[in-house]
């Protein structure tokens, strides 16, 4: 039997009805949701974060992005669907003006329902947003220099860090996800290397454990109380120190004591020759560091050496370092090559042990 609207009049043959009404008149009469007339929202005018259930998170790119994304996270947590709708939900957020800063917003909000019968709704409501402007405590610290709790300091492992490494910390500082990168208020250079003013312990320790994969590094933790905190409890200033070895592609070492060509960073760690035995070996931080490595003492003998000719698997060098009056011959398996491909003729750094030939590098022709 085809029920009739009372406020309208039309019959359930030619409209929708939710509940005792059709669906127009419900909508205007009862609504799909209700949400409340007013909401309250703070970021911070530095870094555009937002204060949420007493904290504060990251914003969007832009301030006015972040209002919508809160405006909708906070609607849909309080919206309340009305007697008759089964489920309903925030469709849409917008900003009646532009965003401009702090002050009062209207917001035009589109909530969406479905009846018990199933049937559609929409209704675009109006909230009022309370928009002010505030300092986090992220920026405060940044502000003032103050309130960090730990400083993560990067050294060389020869002491001071080579220009070379202070570049590339500096840039993988750079690159750090952006809630890490904002815990760092502020990046001292000093002449020993790097020190990072970090605003709390966590964030130091996750800065320090991705310095340390990423350059092979050790870390050393030391912990001092610097006091009470205004509540009582003890508050401890943290220094890591994070310490990176000074060491190069095409580098000879003396690792664990013995003679090794460090060839560059590996997925697990280094990836180095034995230079006596001619084998590839990886060591991952924790192992090179427990084995103790250091440049090649004093007295390395690297050579110059040019390629005079490769035939029938024997390679023939000069000795360019003696005026290239020694003919260096190696057969072809003892002849190891790190250095894009030889040409007879062109010049190289080389390294001798044992009864091999390390072919490191080229030697530029300026000054030759
Ligand atoms: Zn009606
Ligand atoms: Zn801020």
């Amino acid at each position: 039997m085809a029920r009739v609207c009372p406020v309208c009049g039309r019959s359930s043959s030619e409209v929708p009805f939710v509940g005792g009404l059709c669906r127009d008149c419900y909508i205007r009469e009862v609504g799909v949701a209700r949400l409340p007339g007013r909401i309250h929202f703070v970021y911070c005018q530095y870094c555009g974060a937002y204060r949420y259930q007493g904290g504060w998170n990251r914003g969007l790119d832009t301030v006015e992005d972040t209002l919508v994304e809160y405006a909708h996270m906070v609607l849909s947590r309080r919206l309340r669907p009305t007697r008759d709708v089964e489920e309903a939900w925030v469709e849409d957020v917008r900003l009646e003006r532009p965003f401009h800063g702090p002050g009062i917003y209207r917001l035009l909000v589109t909530v969406a329902g479905r009846s018990r019968e199933g049937v559609g709704l929409t209704q675009e409501l109006v909230v009022e947003a309370k928009v002010d402007a505030a300092v986090c405590p992220a920026c405060t610290a940044r502000i003032t220099e103050r309130g960090y709790e730990a400083i993560v300091q990067v050294r060389g492992s020869g002491g001071r860090l080579s220009d070379r490494l202070r570049g590339e910390v500096l840039d993988f500082i750079g690159g750090l996800d952006g809630r890490l990168r904002e815990a760092i208020i502020k990046i001292d250079e000093v002449r020993e290397g790097v020190d990072l003013y970090v605003l709390d312990h966590t964030s130091a320790r996750m800065i320090a454990g991705k310095l340390r994969a990423a350059f092979m590094g050790r870390t050393i933790d030391t912990y001092k109380l610097v006091g009470r905190r205004p509540d009582g409890k003890r508050r401890g200033r943290l220094t890591i120190s994070v310490r990176i070895p000074d060491i190069e592609p095409g580098q000879v070492l003396l690792v664990g004591g013995r003679e090794a060509l460090y060839l560059g960073r590996s997925r697990r760690g280094g990836l180095f020759v034995d230079m006596r035995s001619g084998t590839h070996f990886e060591l991952d931080a924790e192992t090179l560091w427990e084995r103790g490595f250091r440049p090649h003492p004093g007295g390395a003998p690297e050579r110059r050496v040019m390629l005079l000719s490769r035939s029938g698997g024997t390679y023939v060098f000069l000795d360019a370092d003696t005026g290239y009056q020694r003919v260096l011959e190696y057969p072809g398996e003892y002849v190891h090559v790190y250095t894009g491909r030889l040409v007879e003729g062109g010049l190289y750094r080389a390294f001798l042990a044992g009864r091999r030939l390390y072919i490191i590098g080229t030697v530029e022709e300026t000054g030759y």
